[in-house]
C-alpha cells in the first residue's frame, strides 16, 4: 500500500526577508528596518480562550482578565519588549492621537483578518464581551499598548 504523501516542508522565505523589512506593531504594514521607531512597552501576559467555539481574546490579563470557565481551552500569550513603529504610526503615537493610530492600522490593509467568530473583552466593560471586528481588534491591540507604555 503507498504511504500517503506528507505535506512538502514550509519555505523558509521569512528569514532571509527579515534582514530588508520587519513589519509595524501597529499597522502590519512592511517597512524597513531602519525607518521602524521602537516605543518601549511594559512585558505583558494575554489570553485566548476558545469557548463553544467563540475565540474570546483579552486586551491584556493584568488590567481586563477574563473569568474563565473549565471548559475553556486557553491559550497563554507574552507580548515581550519594544513595539517597533513605522513613520506613520509613530507620529500618531509621537502626537497621542490614538483614533488616527486605529485608522491607520485599518486602512493599512495589513491587517490579519480576526478569528471568526471572535469577542474581545474590553478593560472598561468587561461583562460586555464586543464583536471582535478588524477596528475593535486593532483598537484592543493598541489600548494593551497604551495601557503598558513605559516612557
Ligand atoms: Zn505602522
Ligand atoms: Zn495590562
Amino acid at each position: 500500500m503507498p504511504q500517503p504523501k506528507r505535506p512538502p516542508p514550509p519555505r523558509l522565505e521569512t528569514m532571509a526577508m527579515a534582514d530588508q523589512s520587519l513589519v509595524c506593531d501597529f499597522c502590519n504594514a512592511p517597512t524597513p528596518a531602519a525607518k521602524l521607531t521602537a516605543f518601549r512597552c511594559a512585558d505583558f501576559p494575554r489570553r485566548v480562550m476558545v469557548r463553544d467555539r467563540i475565540v474570546l481574546v483579552e486586551t491584556c490579563s493584568c488590567h481586563g482578565p477574563i473569568d474563565l470557565r473549565p471548559t475553556d481551552r486557553v491559550i497563554e500569550q507574552n507580548v515581550i519588549g519594544a513595539w517597533m513603529a513605522c513613520p506613520r504610526c509613530r507620529r500618531a503615537i509621537a502626537a497621542g492621537d490614538r483614533p488616527r493610530l486605529a485608522r491607520i492600522a485599518v486602512e493599512s490593509g495589513h491587517l490579519e483578518p480576526p478569528p471568526v467568530p471572535s469577542l474581545l473583552a474590553s478593560p472598561d466593560d468587561l461583562a460586555a464581551h464586543l464583536p471582535a471586528d478588524p477596528m475593535a481588534l486593532v483598537a484592543a491591540q493598541h489600548l494593551a499598548f497604551w495601557l503598558h507604555r513605559e516612557p
